[in-house]
């Protein structure tokens, strides 16, 4: 219930503020609709607010519902008779908009309203919403309707239009590790902050992801790391991303090579590998660029081992290093040999491949058939590179 309650976050202050003084004045529109994405607490606002208009231990709809009376305990439950949470998804056509237009018009049991929560509402069937629209327009004054949606394009606008729209943002990294502290510090899990952001940067910007992860996690009967986190979430772990780092940085080919065959072995696909070393470069640049920016970094390995590897290169390598890894992630949705094709990407990273009198040769990008050609073309007198080149000839339109 806690934990339910404190789902409306800083993120969507707005969104929180507007309700309660929908309902501090009484002003309970017809519908409402709740729009973003998954995860960002749109059904679970629905039942408090749902709660908050038909508590029972007052005598008017209430900003602070009680959370013990029969109401409360239903909706929470979902239970309640008054309020009907519908999966629109598989109750999609017409004949469920009439059925529930019909049970619109039943007065409520115990509670003051009749609400319809309708979940996914934007798989509706056109001719569905047509027969809604009506009913939603101006239904009877105990009805309220909340249509929620990860896809505000796929409602019609007529539908949009009649009701009051509320946009639910994703949550910041911040925001989510604060609140799976306050989760981690009740359910008495052992788990660090490092642990928590790992968690946090794996749900993109929805709570429901991480408090799932948060879960799976704290079965382990330890204390809880981001190489845990990782390890669970089938992620590449921070000691994995720092022996290949290590490897390129010191041209040590043969690691590389076998901390990259040990990877793809363990499970872990090319394209995860590739992504999460994007990541890492990605962090790498911002450190070479903005050294005391260290909220700005998203990837997992920390911010103390990032500087000291930064210093291996200089902008321009890493920079490159960056638009090699986004090439071969393109790259590999077409190709039937990842493997290999990450083994070719990873030697390409190199700094002895990278050497700074030949960055500015670089940016001349060879042009095929009017196509842009990968930059590193430059680099054929390497057998790596000469591999490299016979995937160009396969290479995918940009
Ligand atoms: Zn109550």
């Amino acid at each position: 219930m806690q934990i339910a309650k404190t789902l409306i976050i800083p993120q969507n202050t707005f969104a929180r503020v507007l309700l309660t003084n929908a309902i501090k004045h009484l002003q309970i529109a017809p519908a409402y609709l709740f729009t973003g994405s998954r995860g960002t607490g749109k059904t679970s606002t629905a039942r408090i607010f749902a709660k908050s208009l038909n508590c029972l231990n007052t005598k008017k709809p209430t900003d602070q519902p009680c959370g013990i009376c029969q109401s409360c305990r239903s909706i929470e439950t979902s239970n309640s008779l008054d309020v009907s949470e519908i999966d629109a998804a598989s109750n999609n056509g017409v004949d469920d908009a009439r059925a529930l237009i019909e049970r619109s018009t039943l007065a409520p049991v115990a509670g003051r309203y009749r609400i319809f929560i309708l979940d996914e509402c934007h798989c509706l069937t056109g001719n569905a919403f047509n027969a809604l629209l009506k009913c939603i327009e101006e239904p009877p004054p105990h009805v309220v309707f909340i249509l929620c949606t990860t896809e505000l394009h796929k409602v019609l606008p007529t539908i949009v239009s009649r009701c009051q729209v509320f946009n639910f943002r994703t949550l910041s990294v911040q925001a989510i590790v604060q609140h799976l502290g306050i989760v981690a510090d009740a359910e008495s899990i052992s788990i660090d902050e490092e642990a928590l952001t790992a968690i946090a940067r794996l749900s993109d910007g929805g709570l429901r992801d991480a408090l799932q992860l948060l879960g799976q996690v704290s079965l382990l009967d330890e204390d809880i790391t981001a190489n845990h986190v990782m390890e669970i979430a089938g992620g590449v772990t921070e000691t994995e991303l720092m022996s290949i780092l290590q490897a390129i940085s010191t041209n040590n080919t043969f690691n590389l090579l076998q901390v990259a065959r040990l990877l793809v072995d363990s499970g872990k696909t090319p394209k995860l590998i590739l992504s999460n070393l994007l990541q890492t470069y990605r962090d790498l640049l911002i450190i070479k660029s903005a050294p005391k920016e260290q909220s700005l970094l998203t990837g997992c390995v920390s911010y103390a081992q990032l500087k000291v590897l930064a210093n291996h290169w200089n902008f321009e390598t890493l920079n490159l290093s960056l638009a090699e890894l986004q090439k071969a992630e393109n790259y590999l949705r077409y190709t039937v040999n990842a493997a290999v094709w990450l083994e070719v990407c990873l030697l390409n990273l190199m700094p002895s491949l990278f050497p700074v009198s030949a960055t500015k040769t670089l940016t001349a990008k060879p042009v095929h058939d009017g196509k842009l050609l990968p930059t590193v073309g430059v680099y054929t007198t390497n057998k790596v590179k000469c591999l490299n080149s016979q995937f160009w000839c396969l290479s995918p339109p940009m």
